[in-house]
């Protein structure tokens, strides 16, 4: 097989057509080299021949049996069978909705044929339905071995995706190995052709530790890496330094109604640094919900400003840019000029934004994704900044740092908490400011537990905080991943509570659409609702210093550091925040734990560390969702060291020739993110 060729699509491969094309890309099989990366997750022994009076049933077995009589019924509902023997005893074999003429063949009266398949017992005699394999004995080879089990989908059974497969990896291509022979064996990994294969014809698959997983797991960490630092040169070119100007920022900081905290001010002083040196900024700020990262943008914006360039900042959500923009107004006053845009800006509007973002007259334009879809040209654009960065991937993010031309400033900001192993893996290709530090008035969050049936004891505590005019979020259960289900809860809990306090209730959930929900959040915002039953779109970001209750139902379906996200939604204000997690009954030793460490910690980095400790990557479901899991083979817990190792690999290459990596970026599909496909 030729190198290219395995980049092909998978219909390249004999017997493969529309149909089985679109079964295999439900497994991710799209290409021919997504066969390669299809490890199988174990073997079915079929390699010994067993007699049929030692069979058993439930296994699954392989036979050799001389074919005694065929019996077609001709009547529906009726199976189809072949009554085979051998010296031992006899077998039926059956068949529901098979051609007569096809069984004919594959059965020839009086003849030896090997069968395998699972053993069945039916009216006091063994038989084999359906069984996997039937050939006859000089073909049985081909049968009677492990055969690689993989995790297959409706529409493909073992022989079929046995037939792409052994295309695939009996005549893989030979690959000049990227890696230096030297490091693999100081290293203890394994060349890629002899691991490739391995995977694939041993039990090595199922082995995380293995010499050829880790070989596999390594050159996913590399190319992850070498995408991030390629991505990194290209963004980092030089530019213009801003003439920097702080008098409006610092006339701003003595106007706040607080005082920074030591981590806000360091953090703009490495922004400050960025923007006065030669080359562009391409920085994230991560800092814990609540740490306060809003106004050390605004206070980097109003230092960009003054320098004599416009800004932007965009935001995820509608609600939370026009929350941006409420902030920033109010800050700016009336000497600067900022505006807000989004996809709901009517026309005329629009047009008169677009007007004076071109000619200079408006210095900061805040808003949601449609700063960046729509056309619009900024006269002197010098920062852009993105809040919630998490919503978007790698490759969304060279896209926008590449948005504003070569001399913008890129300032993004996350709060999701990522454990230290992946920090490096996702934000390789950033310069990184932590604010670790919150700001110190704020009291930490109470953290209850309780099971859902004691729920009449939490009335009387959710009245008072009404009485008190505080708000209280209400989280319902993230059942499965349907839709339907989320909604139903989260509307019947709706009913319940409303009937308890009547007016004072919203709901809000995903089918909604968009303007419905943020009403129903603006109403929450100024007040005129005191509950918010919601199912877990709660926006991520919003500021809602009065709510100081969140009760979270079916808690130990999310991970830990989802829950300290959406426990971050109260208790911002000078109030006291509660949180109080519903479960169903008989929680688990690890839930326990889990609960524990929520209850005494409010560090969402330590929360998000031992989150991975105790459930495993695969488990966070709130990595999945914000997008975090981004390996397939990698895991931050069991190979830690790989990502230490490949992180170093890579910042070690004196000059990176992509041609000879090229195979590795497109194997693992970050080609496109730096442009390396044509290669
Ligand atoms: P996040 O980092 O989650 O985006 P925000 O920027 O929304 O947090 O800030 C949360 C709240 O903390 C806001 O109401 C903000 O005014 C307030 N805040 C920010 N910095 C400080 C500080 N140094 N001292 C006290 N309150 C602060
Ligand atoms: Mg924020």
């Amino acid at each position: 097989m030729k190198k290219d060729f395995i980049f092909k699509k998978i219909n390249n491969l004999k017997g493969v057509g529309p149909q089985l094309s679109k079964y295999l890309k439900k497994k991710r099989i799209e290409k021919i080299k997504d066969v390669i990366l299809n490890l199988p997750y174990s073997e079915t022994d079929r390699s010994k021949i067993f007699k049929l009076n030692s069979l058993e049933v439930g296994k699954i077995q392989s036979i050799r049996v001389k074919v005694r009589k065929l019996n077609f019924p001709r009547v529906r509902n009726l199976p189809n069978k072949i009554y085979c023997e051998d010296e031992t005893g006899k077998i039926d074999i059956v068949y529901f909705n098979s051609r007569e003429g096809y069984l004919r063949k594959l059965f020839p009266l009086n003849t030896w044929v090997i069968i395998s398949g699972k053993i069945g017992y039916f009216n006091r005699k063994y038989q084999i339905t359906n069984p996997d394999y039937v050939t006859s004995l000089d073909k049985e080879d081909y049968v009677i071995k492990n055969i690689p089990k993989y995790n297959l989908t409706k529409g493909i059974n073992e022989k079929k995706y046995r037939s792409i497969s052994e295309q695939v990896i009996n005549n893989l291509p030979y690959i000049d190995d990227w890696i230096d022979i030297n490091f693999i064996k100081k290293n203890k990994l394994i060349g890629w052709n002899e691991g490739i294969k391995k995977l694939h014809t041993s039990n090595e698959a199922k082995n995380l530790k293995s010499k050829s997983f880790r070989r596999l797991v390594f050159d996913e960490l590399c190319a992850n890496f070498l995408a991030l630092s390629e991505n990194r040169k290209r963004i980092k070119k030089t530019k213009s330094p801003k003439i920097f100007s702080n008098k409006l920022s610092d006339l701003t900081i003595k106007k706040l109604p607080f005082k920074l905290t030591d981590s806000q001010i360091k953090v703009l002083n490495e922004i400050k640094s960025d923007l006065t040196s030669n080359y562009r900024m391409f920085r994230i700020i991560q800092g814990d919900v609540g740490s306060g990262k809003t106004i050390v943008s605004l206070l980097s914006i109003l230092n960009v400003i003054e320098s004599g360039y416009q800004c932007a900042l965009m935001s995820p959500t509608e609600i939370l840019s026009r929350q941006h923009y409420d902030l920033f107004k109010k800050i700016f006053q009336n000497k600067i000029k900022v505006e807000f845009l989004s996809g709901k800006t009517d026309a005329k509007k629009r047009k008169d934004i677009l007007k004076n973002i071109k000619n200079g007259e408006i210095n900061c334009l805040i808003g949601t994704h449609a700063l960046f879809q729509k056309k619009i040209e900024f006269k002197k654009l010098g920062l852009t900044v993105i809040d919630e960065q998490h919503k978007f991937g790698v490759r969304q993010r060279s896209e926008l740092a590449n948005k504003g031309g070569n001399d913008c400033d890129v300032l993004l900001m996350s709060a999701t908490p990522i454990p230290r192993t992946m920090m490096m893996s996702l934000y390789g290709d950033m310069d990184i400011s932590k604010i670790e530090e919150k700001p110190a008035k704020r009291k930490k969050i109470i953290t209850l537990s309780k099971p859902e049936k004691k729920i009449n004891e939490i009335w009387p505590f959710i009245r008072k905080q009404i009485d008190d005019d505080n708000q209280i979020f209400w989280v319902c259960p993230l059942i499965e991943k349907s839709s339907f289900l989320d909604y139903s809860s989260a509307k019947k809990k709706f009913e319940l509570i409303n009937k308890k306090f009547p007016n004072k209730v919203g709901l809000i959930h995903g089918a909604l659409d968009k303007e419905d929900r943020d009403q129903i959040l603006n109403k929450f915002l100024n007040q005129e609702i005191s509950i918010l039953v919601s199912t877990t779109v709660i926006e991520v970001g919003i500021d809602f210093p009065n709510a100081n209750l969140i009760i979270i139902e079916n808690a130990n379906k999310f991970g830990l550091a989802q829950l300290h996200q959406l426990r971050g939604r109260v208790g911002r204000g000078e109030k006291q925040g509660n949180c109080i997690l519903l479960f169903k009954d008989g929680l688990s030793k690890n839930a326990i734990k889990r609960i524990k460490i929520l209850k005494n910690s409010d560090d969402g980095f330590f929360i998000a560390e031992e989150d991975l400790k105790l459930r495993g990557f695969g488990d966070l479901i709130g990595y999945q969702q914000s997008g975090i899991k981004n390996f397939r083979f990698a895991d931050p817990i069991s190979h830690e060291d790989l990502f230490e190792l490949a992180e170093k690999y890579i910042r070690n290459i004196d000059k990176v020739d992509l041609i000879k990596y090229s195979f590795l970026l497109k194997l693992f599909d970050k080609a496109e993110i730096i442009n390396v496909n044509e290669l």
